[in-house]
């Protein structure tokens, strides 16, 4: 293929064919990538014939063949039927958008939710051989989160898509965690927005794909910044951001739906990025962050450039004359703050090197590395934190128990009481205790049975129980032991472990005739815990009580 890209080059230059307006500079004849190549020329019918010429030499010692039935033509800026006329010429037929790419839709325009169908069918394939393998709510968020979210983002970084797209993956992601099918999410039980905060505020810790999205934008300007090498920047500096930079370009339709996106992150961008000044040839005296006064035009406001007499798309090497800075004497408040402030700024200067940038982090500091995640930490919508996250997850924790602990603690298990509200007609009595309603609040632990079996468990260490579910998670969070934390760890683990014995219990007698008794609840409980703790060494060393060692002490009372 080296061979071939070549002959390609050398062909442009001997005019064998034309090259496309938009591939001159940076001279782009084609592009290839194992057995996919695509050539770009003018479109005339010399051009076509000569580039057919090539691959019939290459053919000719090479022995591989270019297979017409396979190959595409794809015009822009011709008729349909002059078009049709050249195409014929040449024995290739004339390509539809979407075409494919290494295997990716190739779109000049805006990606349809038509054209990424097959996409969303695939990943509705795969939700679909999943609901057939009877996973916990945990394992399925695992699926969604690795499998379905992983391909999605891989997408996001390549493409910019519709966000009607990322709502259909949220529904079937939705429809599949709550419903175990792909065709409804009507009923989820957690919004999918609440899903997608941090476990902290409330959430299950899934990024939300639409805010992926921007952070993947923004590292597409990021490499426009800072990715001197790249083909794909030189492109774009010459034939996009070229003439006015990225600060100055507005978005406007006559630019490509990508560009348009690039654009349209410019403001969050401006926030995130600082340029390390060092020629001045690169860094914007405006736009860029280059001084600790921020971007200069949000300190001066759009009158800045008449006053200091620098032009809008003027670099910092612009403000300096004979290696000294030069401005007209200060006549604002602003004039003068930036006068003192460049009094300890050495003016740009060639033996420093080139101006360079660096990305905020999420701690407030600035490096040379874009991380995905912190960008997102800095962009992301941020909800208030929830007092009880700690007790939910945690890393004893079983996955499945922290799952409806979660759900008990957004009071979103299907009791009665919620189906009484619905207007259903149901029997809303508490089926473990036949005296209370079967509710949040009752079950967790006002219920005679909840409350025995939480006082044989737990007794030792709390001789009342606790009233309700939030006041019990605030209190095994805060209960000092020595070694230290280890009764808080036992607790959190009782705790999750109790809520999800009694919603399994309760769930057993309410659809099944089945029950089991009290006494042999808190034989499971006291067994699973064991189970649990037994995995957990001693931390330190072997004369440290282990966890296990903590819980037949401490906290265990004889059943
Ligand atoms: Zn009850």
């Amino acid at each position: 293929m080296e061979v071939l890209s070549r002959m390609l080059d050398s062909g442009l230059l001997e005019g064998k064919f034309s090259a496309h307006p938009l591939c001159i500079t940076p001279r782009l004849t084609h592009l290839a990538f194992a057995d996919d190549l695509l050539v770009f020329s003018d479109g005339s019918q010399h051009s076509l014939l000569g580039i057919s010429g090539i691959l019939q030499t290459f053919h000719s010692f090479s022995g591989l063949d270019m297979n017409p039935s396979k190959s595409e033509l794809f015009f822009g800026g011709y008729g349909d039927s002059e078009a049709a006329v050249i195409a014929d010429l040449i024995g290739i037929r004339i390509g539809v958008f979407p075409s494919r790419y290494l295997g990716l839709p190739l779109n000049p325009t805006k990606l349809s939710l038509a054209t990424l169908q097959p996409f969303i069918q695939k990943i509705t394939k795969q939700l679909n051989s999943w609901t057939t393998k009877f996973l916990s709510y945990a394992g399925k968020i695992r699926l969604i989160v690795s499998v379905v979210y992983g391909k999605v983002n891989f997408w996001s970084q390549v493409f910019v898509l519709p966000k009607g797209f990322y709502k259909k993956i949220d529904n079937l992601c939705s429809a599949f965690l709550w419903k175990n099918t792909t065709s409804s999410a009507r009923g989820a039980r957690v919004a999918w927005k609440d899903i997608c905060k941090t476990k902290e505020e409330g959430g299950l810790g899934i990024r939300s794909l639409e805010e992926f999205a921007t952070v993947f934008r923004l590292k597409q300007v990021w490499h426009l910044f800072t990715r001197r090498g790249s083909l794909w920047v030189m492109w774009l500096d010459h034939n996009i951001f070229g003439r006015r930079n990225y600060w100055l370009m507005d978005s406007t339709p006559r630019l490509s739906w990508n560009i348009r996106k690039m654009l349209e992150v410019k403001s969050v961008f401006q926030r995130l990025i600082k340029c390390q000044m060092r020629d001045g040839m690169k860094a914007s005296f405006w736009f860029d962050y280059w001084t600790s006064l921020g971007p200069l035009i949000e300190l001066f406001g759009q009158l800045g450039p008449r006053e200091l007499r620098i032009s809008r798309n003027a670099s910092v090497w612009e403000a300096t004359h004979e290696g000294q800075w030069h401005f007209p004497n200060a006549r604002s408040h602003q004039a003068e703050q930036l006068q003192i402030c460049l009094s300890s700024v050495a003016p740009p200067s060639p033996l420093r090197g080139a101006d360079w940038y660096q990305w905020k982090q999420p701690t407030g500091t600035f490096s040379e590395t874009f991380s995905s995640k912190g960008t997102w930490m800095q962009i992301r919508q941020i909800s208030p934190h929830v007092a009880w996250h700690k007790a939910v997850w945690f890393k004893e924790s079983v996955p499945r128990f922290s799952f409806i602990h979660w759900m008990a603690s957004h009071e979103r298990l299907t009791t009665r009481d919620r189906l009484l509200q619905w207007g259903m007609n149901v029997h809303g009595s508490c089926v473990l205790c036949d005296s209370g309603l079967d509710s949040h609040d009752h079950l967790f632990f006002k219920c005679e049975f909840s409350r025995s079996l939480w006082i044989s468990l737990a007794g030792r260490s709390s001789p009342n129980p606790p009233l309700s579910l939030p006041l019990a998670s605030m209190w095994v969070l805060g209960v000092h032991s020595s070694p230290p934390h280890y009764a808080s760890k036992i607790l959190k683990l009782l705790l999750q472990t109790a809520v999800y014995m009694i919603w399994k219990e309760r769930n057993r007698r309410v659809f099944s005739a089945d029950a089991t008794s009290l006494s042999a609840t808190k034989i499971l409980v006291d067994r699973t815990m064991r189970n649990r703790l037994i995995s957990f060494s001693p931390e330190e060393s072997v004369t440290t009580i282990s966890l296990l060692g903590f819980y037949f002490g401490c906290i265990s009372t004889p059943l």
